[in-house]
Formats: C-alpha cells, sequence, structure tokens
C-alpha cells in the first residue's frame, strides 16, 4: 500500500510503500476513495498536535470495505463508506450518554493513528457508516468533516432554530458550510470575510447579508450591527483558527446570544467578564461530531438541500498531498481531495 507519511514537523510528506495492512478484532480495512485535506492536516504538519512520528495524515475519508477482522460481522466487503475519525472506547461516561466525540480515551484517525493519506485505512468497524452505491465518494469524505463539524456545533451545542441570527465569522473550509448549514436550518445568516470572493461565495450559499472584515474591527462590529439590529445577533459561530478573531467574536455577539468556537487556535483571547455578563452571554467550544451528525448531513445532501460543489474543486492524487496542504496554508482552495 501507499502512504504520504509525516516524518519531521514542518517537513513535506514523503510518499513511502509500506506493507498491506491485516485487521485485528474489531477491525475493517478501508480502500480509500477519497480524503478531505483541512486546515488540522496544515496545524498537524507544523506539529500542532504533537502527534508521534512518523504519522499519516487524513481524518475526512471514505472508501469501500476492503478486508475484515476475524470477529467482524456487521460490516461486509465491498460496501461503500464514510469513516467517522473518532476511535472511541463506546463504554465511558461520555461514550454511555452518546458523545463519542468526548470518548474520554479517545484517539483520533490521522492524529493519534495512521490516517487516510493513503490507499488503505485501518479502523475500528465501528468507525465506519454505510452509504449508497450512488453517493458521490469525494463527496462523502467532505461531508464527514468539514460539514458535519459546524453541523455538530450548531444543531448539537448551539440548539438553533429557524428564525435565529446567525453571524458566522470566516468563510473557509469550515465556514462555508456553518453559512450553508445555518441557512439550510431556517436561521438568518450573516457572513463575515476579509474576501470579497469567499463573500460573494457566502451569499450563493445562503448567507442573507454579507459584511467585510477587511477595513479592521470597528468597521467589521458596526456592519454586524447594521445587518443584525440593535439585540445583535443570537449565535456567532467563530471558524478563524485566531485569537483575535475568539476576542472578536465575543464583541460582535448580540444579547442573550451565545458564541460557538470551532476554529481552534492555542493563542489566548482576552475577555472581560462584565462584557459577558451585562448581554448574559455565553461561550461554548465544540469539537468534532458524533457519527449521527454524518448520517444528518448525508441526508440533506441526498435530498439536494446541502450541496458540496465548492470543496470539490480541486481534486489530486496522493502524490501531490503536499501541493494541497501548501494550497490550503496559503489560502488558495477552501479544501482540496485528495483520491489516491
Ligand atoms: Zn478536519
Ligand atoms: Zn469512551
Amino acid at each position: 500500500m501507499q502512504a504520504a507519511e509525516l516524518r519531521g514537523y514542518g517537513q513535506p510528506l514523503e510518499l513511502v510503500e509500506r506493507e498491506p495492512i491485516q485487521p485485528g478484532p474489531g477491525q475493517v480495512v478501508v480502500e480509500v476513495r477519497a480524503c478531505g485535506v483541512c486546515g488540522s492536516d496544515v496545524f498537524l504538519r507544523k506539529g500542532g498536535f504533537d502527534s508521534t512520528l512518523p504519522i499519516v495524515p487524513g481524518h475526512e475519508a471514505s472508501g469501500v470495505v476492503a478486508r475484515l477482522g476475524p470477529d467482524v460481522n456487521d460490516v461486509q466487503v465491498g460496501t461503500p463508506v464514510a469513516v467517522y475519525y473518532i476511535e472511541h472506547c463506546g463504554h465511558c461516561e461520555m461514550c454511555s450518554v452518546g458523545r463519542v466525540n468526548m470518548c474520554l480515551s479517545v484517539r483520533r484517525m490521522g492524529v493519534e493513528y495512521d490516517g487516510a493519506f493513503a490507499d488503505e485505512v485501518l479502523v475500528p468497524a465501528r468507525n465506519v457508516i454505510a452509504v449508497e452505491p450512488e453517493d458521490d465518494l469525494a463527496a462523502v469524505a467532505v461531508l464527514t468533516d468539514a460539514v458535519a463539524t459546524p453541523y455538530h456545533a450548531l444543531v448539537r451545542v448551539g440548539k438553533v432554530e429557524a428564525g435565529m441570527t446567525v453571524v458566522v465569522l470566516g468563510v473557509g473550509g469550515i465556514g462555508s458550510n456553518a453559512v450553508q448549514v445555518a441557512a439550510l436550518l431556517g436561521c438568518d445568516v450573516v457572513a463575515v470575510s476579509r474576501s470579497p470572493a469567499k463573500l460573494d461565495l457566502a451569499e450563493r450559499l445562503g448567507a442573507r447579508a454579507v459584511v467585510s472584515a477587511a477595513d479592521g474591527e470597528q468597521e467589521m462590529l458596526e456592519g454586524i450591527k447594521r445587518a443584525c439590529g440593535p439585540a445583535g445577533p443570537q449565535v456567532v459561530v467563530q471558524t478563524v483558527g485566531s485569537a483575535d478573531v475568539d476576542t472578536q467574536a465575543i464583541k460582535a455577539v448580540g444579547i442573550g446570544g451565545m458564541v460557538l468556537l470551532i476554529g481552534s487556535s492555542v493563542d489566548a483571547f482576552s475577555v472581560r467578564a462584565v462584557d459577558l455578563i451585562w448581554k448574559e452571554a455565553s461561550v461554548h467550544g465544540s469539537r468534532g461530531f458524533v457519527p449521527d451528525d454524518i448520517r444528518e448531513v448525508l441526508d440533506f445532501y441526498r435530498s439536494g438541500h446541502l450541496p458540496v460543489d465548492h470543496l470539490l474543486g480541486r481534486q489530486r492524487p496522493l502524490s501531490e498531498a503536499n501541493a494541497a496542504l501548501d494550497d490550503l496554508e496559503a489560502g488558495r482552495v477552501l479544501r482540496s481531495v485528495l483520491v489516491p
């Protein structure tokens, strides 16, 4: 099998030939058909996750089940699948209430164990979700992470409802889908970005209004106020990995509102307690997603209400994994998909 391996932080991935993987008890091998290239992969390459090297990145994958471990009975070889990248124990305090994304002994594919920048990947049998034979597997791949992440934030953590005003900060590989999902849920969506092209995209994906962040924080905050009215937004989704934008999200949120943090930054941000108290505002983190989020976004996708063409424009072979990471890091694409 072939895999794109990271052997040193900040180094390019190396395409290596490895022995075929043999699945153990409870495991399956998936022949990878598509794997999205995500901001977290760029973060991993820089050493952000402090992964044990060498590691094969890639956590946004789809494929076809190729081989089964000895005691796997509920998965068939040849089934097309979405891969849920969060390995979970199934019985801890969080798993037992269905919050498997927060399993106490969680391991992430492409972070703590080898991921899907490869033509095969080894995963627990409970982490594959059968999809329909007619589903486009590149679309399935991006739905498992780029779309499921904002879906989880909005639906499970934010519990947003139709009619709420939702501001999305950043229109990248996650933010563009936050706009789309919030609009699909019937929210009144305002998108914020520095890029005119991304603001155009946000309008196409369902934003009712857009606000430029190109002219500084004050202009942006005033633009949000104009777009949302005196009470301000009920929800602000922060998808940019920046401590400054974390602070801006808290400044932008309306009275009684909620900030949902999805864009991970390792830098500290500051907030005055009085600002949260005065607005009775809350700040929530949202971590990954659960398998049901993948099933629900797949249903929306199949109904035609959640097109993901804007994420699928750049499909590359595995040998171009480094170029795909560079494109993302430089902001030239929202996402690329590797098709081994
Ligand atoms: Zn990701
Ligand atoms: Zn668990």
